[in-house]
């Protein structure tokens, strides 16, 4: 892309809302607009960061026999009534809206109740079983306080999975899965060496749930680990009794802030059985399915990493999520013109910066925007017919031979 179609500017300014270092570069490097307080739009640098995010997620989920679906939005509250989660009171996070022709619809928050309902349309027997089906989706949440940016949206982006089973050994095979899924997520992320399994409270349904918590100082969470990081738990389970369980000693335990990335549930018969979704055994008895879910806060997930990795200067995408691998500077007539060369053939790989600025600024906008690599094309390099290539993590400048370049 060229930079100077780009409808797009940077700004110097750091909005006044923002207070999380990330968050404010997410808005001053112009890759997300904020319309309220937790409600974002996506810019296109950032909209390229989701879709970057969500298809390996998709990848990684596709490659455990997940089936992409997209529910609707809009709720029927007859549903969520049968599992008495309509009433504000037992969930209070609901947005609720109206219907012109009278009575209510919600904004949904989560999808358990109607992905549970839809399947009663296609599972009946234990040959239909397992089955997991996931999507990615808007989600609407009327959270207390929306703060660090778009790590805690009022609107926000989801990947919701949900796992149907006939069996307990069924239902764990898909839970081991999942959890082998995610990490693998989370490492093509860049933040994989950052991010812990925790426990976490499993309500009545299992003894524990497991929590994918990303250690970073914005984190809203508290959680405890052992020296070599073997045992990782949210503070909510910090009890001698699980301590005992897990075979850590309350001692040895460090704390540290972290955001949960993502969580897996067993959820056992809690939405099957309200809602009758049942299926027939061999011997021809009817047991309610057993399910699981499995969320990951995309949208957080990229202010995360925006907040993770920036420094003082700006953003630092990890190559895998980066709206683009190279920014490109060229610097006087010749080196503009050979800039121009380089970038033909190569528009989803470079951001172009061909605008009318001072090299100063550009590089700057570099930092800002944080491509993983600087390519700076000028008379001077071109002389050894090289290019100069900084990589913006670590901040190392090495001459490349433009023969040597491949995109
Ligand atoms: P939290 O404790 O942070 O409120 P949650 O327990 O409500 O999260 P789930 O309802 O299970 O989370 O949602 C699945 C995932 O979606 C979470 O792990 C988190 O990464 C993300 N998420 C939850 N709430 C928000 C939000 N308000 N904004 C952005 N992402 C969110
Ligand atoms: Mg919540």
């Amino acid at each position: 892309m060229k930079f100077s179609e780009l409808f797009v500017k940077t700004s110097r300014e750091a909005p006044k809302s923002e207070t999380a270092r990330g968050a404010r570069f997410l808005v001053q490097a112009g890759f997300v607009h904020k319309e309220l307080a937790g409600v974002y739009d996506y810019l296109p640098f950032g909209l390229s960061v989701l879709e970057k995010i969500k298809n390996i997620i998709r990848e990684e989920l596709d490659k455990i026999g997940c089936q992409e679906v997209l529910l609707s939005t809009l709720q029927n509250p007859e549903l969520w009534q049968k599992t008495d989660r309509w009433d504000i009171e037992k969930m209070d996070i609901w947005f609720k809206t109206e219907l012109s022709s009278g009575g209510e619809l919600g904004l949904a928050p989560t999808h358990e109740e109607p992905l549970t309902e839809l399947m009663k349309s296609y599972i009946k027997s234990y040959k239909d079983l397992p089955v997991a089906a996931y999507q990615i989706q808007t989600k609407f949440r009327n959270e207390l306080r929306a703060k660090s940016g778009i790590m805690r949206g009022r609107e926000f982006i989801m990947k919701d999975l949900y796992s149907f089973s006939s069996t307990e050994t069924e239902h764990e095979e898909f839970y081991h899965k999942t959890e082998q899924a995610y990490a693998k997520i989370y490492e093509r992320l860049g933040i994989g060496d950052c991010t812990y399994q925790t426990f976490a409270s499993g309500g009545v349904f299992a003894k524990y749930s497991h929590e994918f918590q990303t250690v970073v100082e914005v984190g809203e969470d508290t959680i405890w680990h052992n020296a070599d990081w073997s045992v990782v738990l949210n503070e909510e389970v910090l009890q001698d009794e699980i301590l005992e369980n897990l075979g850590v000693k309350r001692e040895e335990l460090e704390s540290t802030k972290a955001a949960e990335v993502g969580n897996i549930f067993t959820l056992k018969d809690k939405y099957s059985a309200p809602l009758g979704l049942e299926f027939t055994e061999r011997d021809g008895t009817k047991h309610p399915v057993l399910m699981g879910c499995y969320g990951i806060g995309v949208s957080r997930l990229m202010g995360v990493i925006a907040e993770k990795f920036a420094d003082t200067k700006g953003l630092i995408w990890p190559e895998a999520i980066a709206p683009f691998r190279y920014y490109l500077v060229g610097i006087g007539t010749e080196g503009v013109q050979k800039a121009a060369e380089l970038y033909r053939g190569n528009e989803n790989e470079i951001l172009f910066d061909d605008r009318d600025l001072r090299p100063g600024e550009k590089f700057a906008d570099a930092e800002l925007i944080g491509i993983p690599y600087r390519i700076v094309v000028s008379g001077k390099t071109l002389e050894n017919n090289e290019a100069e290539v900084t990589e913006r993590k670590t901040g190392e400048t090495k001459m490349v031979k433009l023969s040597d370049l491949t995109f």
